[in-house]
């Protein structure tokens, strides 16, 4: 249906002390933020995540839930990106893409979303000779975007190309100073020879720049997939007390950080990236 007031030529005239001129039509803006929106590349089966549908049940989610809206509130005047990290099915993507929605349609953000593996494959398809895009025409958007959503980082099996390529990415958006918001299912445990922890899949180099460029945010909840959606405080009660996914139950097992193993890792955090054995492979030597 065409705009009543400009007919959806975008402009219209108003009339102001006697002299009319033309401004932007109301629906601009809209037809503006609904394109941004179609750009953004993000999936439709994360179409209805919003943060007013986030469930916050627990302590750590709800502290993500604030940090989430003070980003929101703050963007773009932000310091820091968002790195949500955890396990599995407690809402990491979602809220993500809560995020990149609201900073879209709330401050008109260019904004992307892409899933790692995805983008990794686009990048790896540029080098096929049948495929005219260039490794620059893939990557530009990715380096450029006022908001990029990198979601599950570290899926991608490691490799030197793999560190080299999102090494890029990271120390490219940390030096423009760009916010960006990583999840991720890794883990960020004292020992660098960890499988999946961030320093052995990413390297040391870029998980440094992701000390620096984000905040750390570790989202420990109920996971959805054993409890079902809407559950009420009961189920998460004995989910907590009964799963073996559950974060005291893994905490009991060992799979889970301690307060003591938390504190050698933010003096891992600290010390300069040089000082930390590599795990094998080069990162971010474009950086
Ligand atoms: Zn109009």
């Amino acid at each position: 249906m065409a705009c009543p007031l400009c007919n959806d030529t975008r402009w219209r005239s108003v009339v102001a002390d006697g002299v009319e001129r033309v401004v932007r039509c109301d629906c601009w803006r809209a037809a503006v933020l609904e394109r941004l929106m179609a750009e953004a590349r993000i999936p439709q089966r994360y179409a209805r995540c919003e943060l007013v549908n986030f469930e916050h049940d627990t302590d750590s989610m709800r502290e993500a839930y604030r940090r989430a809206v003070a980003f929101i509130d703050a963007f773009p005047v932000v310091d820091r990106g968002l790195l949500l990290y955890g396990k599995h099915g407690v809402g990491k993507t979602h809220l993500a893409v809560a995020i990149l929605k609201a900073a879209i349609r709330g401050k008109g953000a260019r904004g992307y979303f892409f899933e790692t593996r995805e983008l990794l494959r686009l990048v790896r398809d540029t080098y096929n000779r049948s495929v005219d895009e260039t490794e620059m025409d893939v990557l530009a958007p990715v380096l450029k975007a006022d908001l990029l959503v990198l979601d599950d980082l570290g899926a991608e099996r490691t490799s030197e190309w793999v560190q080299e390529t999102l090494g890029l990415v990271v120390s490219t958006r940390y030096n423009e100073r760009r916010a960006t918001i990583f999840t991720s299912n890794l883990t960020d445990p004292a020992d660098s020879t960890e499988p999946n922890s961030f320093i052995y899949q990413l390297g040391a180099r870029t998980r440094s720049r992701l000390t620096e460029m984000c905040h750390w945010i570790e989202m420990r909840g109920v996971d959805i997939r054993e409890t079902g959606t809407h559950a009420s405080p009961e189920v998460i009660q004995r989910w907590q007390k009964e799963s073996p996914a559950s974060p005291d139950n893994l905490r009991r097992a060992g799979g889970l950080p301690g307060k003591s193993k938390g504190m050698a890792r933010a003096r891992l955090r600290e010390q300069a990236p040089v000082e930390l054995a590599w795990p094998g492979g080069r990162a971010g030597t474009k950086g």
